[in-house]
C-alpha cells in the first residue's frame, strides 16, 4: 500500500523550511499526526542523497563524499530534532506513539547509512589517502571520524554480520525508548497525597511547592509530593514523619521495578546480551571494551583505575558520616538504625547543627531568576556573552527564550530555558538543541535548550531554587555554552558532538562559578527583601562544600562502577537484573544505607537510549579535567581572567570534537591533569584509601 503522500507533504509544516524568528521551528502548527509523515518524507529524502553518494562514478573525493555527506540530512535533523525536544519536554500519548514508532526506523535509518559497504569503501580508500589529500587539520579530523563512525558501526563487516547488526540495532532503539516511557509512566502514576497534618517538619517552600503540585494533579487544598527528584528528596531532607519518608523513599527507588507492565527489568536484560552481541561482532570482549576504545579513556581498567581509587576513600568518609547521623538520633532519644530514608533527615538536621545553616533559611536566596542571571552573568564575564529577552512563541509556556550575542555585538545564537517539572516532562536534567552551529551551510547559529525539573511555584510566588538546584542549572548551562560557543565548519564535530568522558567538562566546570563569591553577592539575594546574602551566613554555606560528599561520592560512584562491571560482562545471557545489582553491591561493599543514585531499572543514563551505556563514569573522569581546569584560573589570582578564559573558548568551549580529547586539555592547560584536585575538591584528600 502507498500512502498518498506528495499532497500531504507539500503542505506538512514540519516540512517547510523553519522561518520562525531566528529560524525557529513553527510551534504553533505543530500536532502529532504530522510527524509520521515528516518522518517518512525526511528519512527517504536523506536515503536516496546516500545512495547517491555511494553510487557516485566518480573517484572519492573529500567534498564528493565527505562534505556532502555532512550536507546531507537536513530535513532528517530538523523533524528529529523539533520530535526529540517535545519527545523529552512536553510529550503526551499521541508523541509517545509516534516515538514508539519512529525510534526502530530511525535505527534501521542509521544501518542503511553506517553498514552501506559501498558507502565505507569511498571513506576507507580517502582514509589510506589521507596525506595526499590536502585537507585542513579539521577536514582531516572529520574524516578521521567518519572512518571510525563507520568501522565501530560495523561498516567494515560481512554481510551476515552486518545483518545481525542491523537487526540488534533496531531492537535496541525500541526496547530503549519503551524504557524511558516506562520511567514517565512510574512517575506520573504516583503521587503521595497530604494533608496539613501530614507536614510536619516542612519549610514553608516545600508546603507552597506541594501545594502547588496538588493543585496540577486536580487536588486543590491538598499537598502532593511526586517522584521528581526536587520533590521527592526535599521531603526526605525535611519531613519529620519517618512513616511517610520511607513511603515516599521506596516509591522513588522502585520506580521501573513495579512488576507490571512498565517493569523495566526483562527489557534491561535483553539490552544488556544485545549490547555484548554487538560488541563480539565488532571484535571487543564486551560492550564496555567496546564503548570505551573511542573515550578519552580508552579502556574499562583506566576508568576502573580512578573509580576504585575515588570509591575507598569515599567509602570510608561515608561510614564516618553514617556514625554521626547515628549519633544525633541517639541525641534525639531515637532506639533505630539509620535507614536510607534517614540520612537526607539527618545530615539536614546535623548540617543545622555543625554549621548553624539550614536550607530553608538558605533558599529564599536561591531565585530561579536570579540565578539564571548569574548564569549569563559568569558568560559575560569569561566570553563577553549578553543573553536579552525574547518574546518568541515556543512549545511550551514556562520555557523562554534569549538571543545571544557576543562582545562585538554580533547574534551568536538563542538559547531557551524550559525549567519547571511538569507530567508531561521526563525526569531529570539536560541540554539539548533545535539547531546545532556550522559552517557548511552558511553562517548557521545554534539554538540551544537547557530542560530542567525545578519544583513550579504557586502562582505569585517566586521560583526558589536549592543549592544543589542552582549547581545542575549552571551545569546544563555549561553544557549551553559548548552549544553555543561552538566554532566548526563541519556538522559532525559541532559542539557538544565529543566523547561523553569529556563532554561533562564543559558543564562541571561551569558549576565553580556558582560558588565564586563575587557572583553569589551579587544574585543570591532574598526573595522577599531582596537583599544579598549576608557575609557569615554566604561563608558557612561555602563552608558546607564537602559536607556529605561521603554520601555523594558513593550515591554516585556506585552506579558507576554497577554500570561498568553489568557491561563487562562477556556473556550476560538469562541476566537476573535484581541479582546482579544487589551481588555487585555486595562485591563492592555498598554501605547499607545508601541506595545507587539511579537503580539499574531506571537508571535512564544507561538504557533509555544508552548514552552513558558503560561510561557513566565520565561524570568523574570529567571531574578530574574540571578540578584541574578550575585551578588553572585559582592559580592566576583572578577566577575571570581573561587570558585563561580565552583558551578555554578555544580549546574547549568553541573547539567541539576538532581536537582528540586529551589534546585539547593539554592546549588549554599544557599538561594532563592529575587526581589530586578532584579528592581535594570533594574533601577525599585526607580520608584513608
Ligand atoms: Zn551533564
Amino acid at each position: 500500500m502507498t500512502r498518498p503522500q506528495s499532497a500531504y507533504q507539500a503542505q506538512n509544516p514540519l516540512l517547510t523550511d523553519w522561518t520562525g524568528p531566528f529560524g525557529l521551528p513553527p510551534f504553533g502548527a505543530v500536532k502529532a499526526e504530522l510527524f509520521r509523515p515528516a518522518f517518512d518524507a525526511a528519512l527517504a529524502a536523506h536515503r536516496a542523497e546516500i545512495d547517491a553518494i555511494a553510487a557516485e562514478q566518480a573517484a572519492p573525493s573529500f567534498d564528493n563524499t565527505i562534505a556532502t555527506l555532512e550536507r546531507s540530512g537536513r530535513a532528517l535533523d530538523s523533524v528529529s530534532n523539533l520530535f526529540f525536544v517535545l519527545a523529552g519536554a512536553d510529550t503526551d500519548d499521541a508523541i509517545e506513539a509516534v516515538e514508539r514508532e519512529v525510534s526502530p526506523l530511525l535505527a534501521r535509518h542509521a544501518n542503511a547509512l553506517y553498514l552501506n559497504r559501498a558507502l565505507y569503501a569511498r571513506i576507507a580508500d580517502l582514509y589510506t589517502r589521507r596525506d595526499s589529500l590536502d585537507l585542513s587539520p579539521e577536514q582531516a579530523r572529520v574524516l578521521e571520524r567518519y572512518r571510525t563512525k563507520f568501522v565501530r558501526a560495523g561498516g567494515a563487516l560481512e554481510k551476515p554480520a552486518q545483518q545481525r547488526l542491523a537487526a540488534i540495532n533496531e531492537r535496541l532503539a525500541s526496547l530503549g525508548t519503551q524504557f524511558g516511557q516506562n520511567v514517565l509512566a512510574d512517575e506520573k502514576a504516583y503521587a503521595l497525597m497530604l494533608e496539613e497534618g501530614d507536614l510536619a517538619g516542612l519549610p514553608e517552600f516545600a508546603r507552597a511547592a506541594a501545594r502547588a503540585a496538588a493543585e496540577e494533579r486536580g487536588a486543590s487544598g491538598k499537598y502532593a509530593i511526586t517522584l521528581a527528584r526536587s520533590s521527592c528528596e526535599t521531603f526526605l531532607q525535611f519531613s519529620a514523619r519517618r512513616d511517610l519518608r520511607e513511603k515516599i523513599f521506596n516509591a522513588w527507588i522502585s520506580r521501573g521495578e513495579s512488576g507490571g507492565a512498565t517493569d523495566n527489568r526483562a527489557g534491561i536484560a535483553e539490552m544488556v546480551a544485545l549490547r555484548a552481541e554487538r560488541a563480539k561482532l565488532l571484535g571487543f570482549e564486551s560492550f564496555a571494551d567496546y564503548r570505551l576504545d573511542d573515550q578519552m579513556a580508552k579502556t574499562p581498567a583506566n576508568a576502573r583505575k580512578l573509580l576504585d581509587e575515588v570509591w575507598t576513600r569515599a567509602r570510608a568518609k561515608a561510614q564516618a558520616e553514617r556514625d554521626a547521623l547515628q549519633a544525633v538520633i541517639g541525641e534525639g532519644g531515637g532506639n533505630f538504625a539509620l535507614a536510607p530514608w534517614d540520612w537526607r533527615y539527618y545530615a539536614e538536621k546535623l548540617r543545622k547543627a555543625r554549621y548553624d545553616l539550614d536550607e530553608a533559611e538558605i533558599k529564599p536566596y536561591f531565585q530561579l531568576d536570579k540565578m539564571v542571571a548569574a548564569a549569563f552573568e559568569t558568560a559575560r564575564r569569561l566570553f563577553g556573552l549578553t543573553f536579552t529577552p525574547v518574546d518568541v512563541p515556543l512549545y511550551h509556556k514556562d520555557a523562554r527564550a534569549y538571543e545571544v550575542k557576543d562582545a562585538g555585538g554580533r547574534h551568536v545564537g538563542l538559547f531557551i530555558g524550559d525549567y519547571f517539572a511538569r507530567p508531561s516532562k521526563h525526569s531529570g536534567a539536560w541540554m539539548t538543541s533545535l539547531r546545532e552551529q556550522e559552517k557548511l551551510a552558511g553562517a548557521v547559529t545554534p539554538i540551544i535548550l537547557n530542560i530542567c525539573n525545578f519544583s513550579k511555584p504557586a502562582a505569585g510566588a517566586p521560583a526558589l531554587l536549592s543549592f544543589d538546584d542552582a549547581r545542575t542549572l549552571f551545569h546544563e548551562f555549561g553544557h549551553a555554552l559548548h552549544g553555543l560557543l561552538s566554532n566548526v565548519t563541519y556538522p559532525l564535530i559541532a559542539g557538544t558532538a565529543v566523547p561523553s568522558d569529556f563532554v561533562e567538562l564543559p558543564s562541571q566546570l561551569y558549576e565553580h562559578w556558582l560558588e565564586v563569591p563575587a557572583i553569589l553577592q551579587q544574585y543570591a539575594r532574598h526573595a522577599e527583601t531582596g537583599a544579598p546574602m549576608p557575609k557569615p551566613l554566604l561563608d558557612r554555606l561555602l563552608a558546607t562544600r564537602t559536607f556529605n560528599q561521603g554520601f555523594a561520592t558513593v550515591e554516585y560512584t556506585a552506579c558507576a562502577l554497577v554500570d561498568l562491571d553489568l557491561h563487562g560482562l562477556a556473556e550476560p545471557t538469562g541476566l537476573d537484573v535484581t541479582e546482579f545489582e544487589r551481588g555487585d553491591l555486595e562485591r563492592i561493599r555498598m554501605p547499607a544505607e545508601i541506595v545507587m543514585r539511579h537503580r539499574l531499572p531506571h537508571f535512564q543514563h544507561l538504557f533509555s537510549g544508552g548514552g552513558y551505556a558503560a561510561a557513566y563514569y565520565s561524570y568523574m573522569w570529567s571531574e578530574v579535567l574540571d578540578a584541574d581546569a578550575f585551578a588553572a584560573f585559582e592559580e592566576t589570582g583572578d577566577v575571570f581572567d581573561p587570558a585563561t578564559a580565552a583558551r578555554l573558548r578555544q580549546f574547549i568551549y568553541g573547539a567541539g570534537n576538532l581536537r582528540d580529547p586529551a589534546e585539547a586539555y593539554q592546549a588549554f592547560r599544557g599538561r594532563l591533569p592529575s587526581v589530586d584536585a578532584l579528592l581535594k575538591k570533594r574533601g577525599l584528600a585526607d580520608a584513608a584509601a
